[in-house]
């Protein structure tokens, strides 16, 4: 190869004038995903869907990005995508979506108006097992765009792996569900994956579902009290 055409390899001035930098998709974990670099959802989707930043990416049918409104006052942040939701690319669509969004509706809430739902990662572990720590670190990127753009005045953290992910706090999630916690300057509540609750079906005083009954009710006291 001549010099000459050595030299062109390094040319980017072809690329750089007919593509956006959205279409310079991160697929490597070491590549920074600086806050800003999205505009918009679809964008995120979009590199998500071609992303390979972690090995979760090999085997999805969709990447799983949120549901909702984006300008909701509160965020939902879940752990990962499970089949139905690799299937139709919407989180919580399977059961626990279905309880999740009967709890959100018993204290009058809903996907449509006032909470958009994420999940750690945006790809499905296989056999529903939870995203490993690396898994997790890749993914992060995207999440945080979605949080910045969303602005939520209230985040959920469902599950003890929404919690560990973000806050690095490795407490059980029964030790501290229910409690209002800061974190990046936002207002957040540790609460019950809905799956948990799937497994203990119980109403009784004291049961998981009566906890995440009376959480949802302090969560939409604090909503109406920030909104005036
Ligand atoms: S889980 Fe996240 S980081 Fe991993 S391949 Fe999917 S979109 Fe990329």
């Amino acid at each position: 190869m001549s010099n000459e055409n050595q030299l062109s390899l390094f040319d980017t001035s072809t690329t750089s004038q007919s593509a956006s930098s959205f279409d310079l998709i991160p697929t490597d974990a070491k590549v920074p995903i600086p806050p800003g670099t999205y505009e918009t959802i679809k964008q995120i989707a979009d590199h998500c869907n071609r992303c390979h930043r972690c090995d979760l990416g090999n085997n999805r049918t969709h990447a799983v990005i949120g549901r909702g409104n984006i300008q909701a006052p509160i965020m939902i942040v879940g752990e990962a995508p499970g089949q139905n939701e690799d299937e139709t690319g919407l989180p919580f669509v399977g059961k626990s979506g279905q309880l999740l969004e009967k709890i959100l509706a018993s204290v009058n809430l809903s996907t449509e108006t006032d909470i958009y739902i994420s999940n750690m990662v945006r790809c499905r572990p296989p056999n529903n097992r939870p995203p490993t720590t690396p898994e997790i670190e890749a993914c992060k990127p995207y999440l945080l765009e979605q949080i910045r753009m969303v602005d939520p005045k209230i985040i959920l953290f469902t599950g003890a792996t929404a919690v560990k992910g973000l806050t690095a706090d490795k407490r059980a999630i029964s030790k501290i569900r229910g409690s209002w916690i800061e974190w990046e300057g936002r207002l957040c509540m540790p609460i019950f994956h809905p799956s948990y609750l799937l497994r203990n079906p119980s109403r009784e005083a004291g049961s998981p579902k009566w906890l995440m009954w009376q959480d949802m009710q302090t969560v939409r006291a604090k909503l109406d009290e920030i909104q005036g």
